[in-house]
């Protein structure tokens, strides 16, 4: 499996999969603004995360298409997508930094 970027944690190219997670961002003007989240999949970065880990076992160590272990591989997917979850700005740190700056802090 072949990606055209690397990974943005380690910069190596063992990316094994990409989730592409569309979801919706409020701006300030109280508009919808659709974004794309994106969730790269490492083979050196989630090998030891207990949610990626044993997807990343079956891309480099198993390495089979038995029909058991593609169920197993459908069902480690599921979770890893059923818990990827767009980052969410946090309104308290930034409302906080906007408070510093109107007293002059920064
Ligand atoms: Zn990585």
């Amino acid at each position: 499996m072949t990606h055209d970027w690397p990974c943005h944690r380690c910069g190596t190219d063992n990316v094994l999969a990409v989730l592409h997670l569309p979801h919706t961002w409020t701006n300030t003007s109280g508009n919808q603004v659709p974004v794309v989240s994106k969730f790269v999949l490492c083979a050196r970065c989630d090998a030891d995360d207990p949610l990626t880990g044993p997807i990343v076992t079956h891309f480099t160590v198993l390495r089979t298409a038995q029909p058991e272990d593609v169920a197993q591989l459908a069902r480690d997917l599921l979770r890893w997508i059923g818990q990827a979850r767009p980052a969410i700005p946090d309104e308290n740190a930034l409302k906080a930094e906007v408070d510093a700056w109107y007293r002059g802090e920064l």
